[in-house]
């Protein structure tokens, strides 16, 4: 394992220092392809390249973390932080993917949170350790978000890989020692002085690596599945609204506790109703005559409700109505429902009303 003393991640997705993260996410996802260990079996610098490209994007991709990255490029002449113990770079902070970025790289996922989860997760310490938290998108029906009710979700959850029981070995076949770390499970680097251990990423921390990997898991003793719970939605919530579901996330190592799962909602746009804060807007059309007469309408509200509108004689297209207690109710408060009206002129005239309207513009041409 070349040691990593000054890595340049701007460098390893090939993007300038001042990338933002749309071109971050780009660049990393066009790499990650590229080098997929399923796409090179055949090439082990391609799995080290993919490493290399998660490593960076894992660091890239968060603002907290580029920040103190960027600091130490700065600071130091060696560039990389590898020559920092204490920089909370280390392999045994591990670095946590969204499982956003990851969506539609199918099996990506597991991989990456088994190479950056693996400080976390395998390196024995005191005792055992509480699962990291997942952070998770949800979308959610507009009138779900509004009312309240619930919704089925389907969560990742990382697991004990099932054909191997975890060990990362073909099963029948045994387990060596890793000669990248001599077993240890860590290997150091540095420079000037400084010497930081990290867990090895030959064998995962484990000191030992499976003779013959298990098919199922990569070697990796860890799969990914899903499962579904079923989530309950306060009224009210809108898109950017967290809720931490305390236990849910990944489980710990070792019997360690499990991490929480932090859910973050995105509500969906509805077809009549839009929302600003706790107040539903609507427009409702209206026919020149309603307009010029005056009438009554029936609105729907936001709870499935009809309620009465009068429109007063004289309404002019775009006047604003609102019907007070008739928006979205969160924890005791309540907004309203306002309604603009659309004044539509008809595009076909039966004859009757062809009629009429001719009259119409008569008397009008006569006071005028
Ligand atoms: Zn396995
Ligand atoms: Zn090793």
């Amino acid at each position: 394992m070349p040691a990593a003393t000054s890595k340049d991640y701007y460098q390893i997705l090939g993007v300038s220092e001042g990338a933002d993260a749309a071109e971050i996410k780009k660049a990393y996802r066009k790499l990650a392809k590229q080098y997929h260990p399923d796409a090179n079996r055949n090439d082990p610098r391609a799995a080290e390249r993919f490493k290399e490209v998660g490593e960076a994007y894992g660091v890239l991709s968060s603002p907290e973390k580029r920040k103190q990255y960027d600091q130490m490029r700065r600071m130091g002449p060696l560039g990389g932080f590898g020559g920092r113990p204490g920089s909370g770079f280390g392999g045994g902070e591990g670095i946590r993917f969204s499982t956003e970025d990851l969506g539609d790289l199918g099996g990506l996922g597991d991989l990456f949170s088994s190479i950056f989860d693996f400080g976390r997760k395998r390196r024995p310490r005191t005792g055992p350790e509480r699962g990291g938290d997942l952070e998770y998108t949800v979308e959610v029906p507009f009138e779900v978000a509004a009312r309240g009710g619930s919704i089925a979700l389907n969560v990742p959850v990382t697991e004990d890989c099932a054909n191997c029981g975890g060990s990362g070995a073909a099963p029948g076949t045994r387990m060596i020692t890793c000669v990248e770390c001599s077993g240890s499970g860590t290997v150091s680097f540095g420079q000037g002085g400084f010497a930081v251990n990290r867990p090895c990423p030959a064998c995962y921390g484990r000191g030992q690596i499976p003779a013959e990997p298990c098919p199922a898991c990569a070697g990796t003793g860890q799969v990914r599945q899903e499962r579904q719970i079923r989530l309950k939605v306060p009224s009210g919530v809108d898109t950017g609204t967290k809720m931490r579901l305390t236990g849910q996330g990944p489980r710990g190592q070792a019997g360690g506790t499990a991490g929480d799962l932090v859910i973050t909602f995105q509500v969906k746009p509805h077809r009549f109703f839009q929302r600003k804060g706790l107040d539903v807007h609507v427009t409702v059309p209206l026919n020149i005559a309603q307009a010029a007469l005056g009438s009554k309408i029936r609105v729907r509200t936001v709870e499935g409700k009809k309620v009465s509108l009068k429109v007063p004689p004289g309404t002019q297209s775009g006047t604003r109505f609102r019907i007070a207690g008739q928006g979205i109710e969160k924890g005791g408060a309540r907004g309203d429902q306002y309604v603009q009206v659309k004044i539509t002129v008809p595009e076909k005239l039966t004859e009757e009303e062809e009629r009429l309207m001719k009259q119409f513009a008569d008397a009008a041409e006569l006071k005028y």
